[in-house]
């Protein structure tokens, strides 16, 4: 069954759209946050992206090869949501993780840093919240002047102490102590020792940032764990929201294939046959960058973005998989395929 099921929060709507001819629908809750979904005799359970009104009656209503289901979400679900701040502790590369972990080159898996030789780890606030802060209408703390610079201001201010780790969304920052002979700079970029490949940036401060889709997390049990590369691109479309307002982003892998990508929003709760979706963007996107490129005129500015091969592979597979599971009509517009991918 392909399905797309969207929190709409602004009206406190779920809207799920099924993919089905006109036929029977039967819709039955399985809890408050799950729906059995009947149509002409299939059935799925549906996990929505939040709460609904178990009271409220549903509509129902068929169109352009699809049903249409609005319901009711829960009084005070927008205040239940994920935030971007307590995403970062849940994907299994936070402060806690880390403490007792090896991080290892992902290239060549030499070891970089342990856990243990680190004095403190701290994590970071969430350095989307704080870009999206910046350039959304969302999530944003009442107090918009005043409060918000001072928390800009704070965050770009943060320094990691003496052997302290700083554990952002995406990356680590070093403190001084923890350089070791596994890491080397080469100008702006922090080099593996062993093998060479990119680990990540040297900061205005000269610090060192290692960006965690180039590490690998070895636990004390013996559990490796990897970052989701497609994160890198994420991270570097928010940052060009953030710095250029572009939302249209010509993207490039380093071996040459290439993409156009609109970024359309920003924050989304979703979920499709492929999972749960919080804080996540909506992605057009579309192979044929040339038209792109030479729309008519009009269009707004167009910022290009080269990835590393693996991260650029991994971000399409995200865009195409997830796209392949919603109903055609909410899968494409004009010459653009559309897909929803999470911040991490
Ligand atoms: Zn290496
Ligand atoms: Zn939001």
């Amino acid at each position: 069954m392909k399905y797309l099921a969207e929190y709409l929060p602004r009206i406190g709507v779920v809207l799920v759209v099924i993919a089905g001819e006109v036929g029977e629908v039967e819709l039955r809750k399985a809890g408050e946050q799950r729906l059995t979904v009947t149509v002409n005799e299939t059935t799925e359970v549906i996990e929505l992206p939040c709460k609904v009104d178990p009271l409220a009656r549903p509509s129902i209503r068929h169109s352009e090869g699809a049903f249409e289901i609005r319901l009711k979400a829960l009084k005070g679900a927008e205040s239940r949501r994920a935030d971007f701040t307590t995403l970062a502790a849940e994907d299994g590369w936070g402060r806690k993780e880390l403490a007792h972990a090896e991080l290892r080159c992902a290239a060549c898996d030499g070891l970089l840093i342990t856990g243990e030789a680190c004095k403190r780890i701290s994590a970071m606030p969430s350095e989307f919240w704080t870009e999206l802060m910046d350039y959304w209408h969302c999530h944003k703390p009442a107090d918009e002047s005043a409060g918000a610079q001072q928390y800009l201001t704070k965050y770009n201010a943060l320094l990691p102490a003496d052997g302290e780790l700083l554990v952002g969304d995406t990356f680590v920052t070093l403190g001084e102590g923890l350089l070791s002979e596994k890491l080397r700079t080469n100008d702006t970029v922090v080099i593996c020792e062993a093998c060479s490949a990119p680990l990540g940036v040297v900061t205005r401060e000269r610090l060192l940032r290692l960006h965690k889709w180039n590490l690998v997390q070895v636990r004390s049990n013996g559990v490796r764990k990897r970052y989701r590369q497609a994160s890198a691109v994420v991270a570097g479309l928010l940052s060009v929201l953030n710095s250029h307002a572009a939302r249209v982003v010509h993207l490039r892998a380093e071996s040459g294939s290439q993409l156009a990508l609109w970024v359309f929003n920003v924050g989304l709760d979703v979920a499709t046959p492929d999972g749960l979706i919080r804080c996540g963007l909506k992605i057009l996107y579309t192979h044929d960058v040339e038209s792109t490129m030479h729309a008519p005129s009009g269009r707004q500015h167009i910022e290009p973005m080269t990835m590393p091969d693996a991260c650029f592979d991994d971000f399409v597979k995200h865009l195409e998989t997830t796209n392949a599971t919603l109903p055609p009509r909410c899968g494409k517009m004009g010459n653009w395929h559309i897909s929803y991918i999470g911040m991490l």
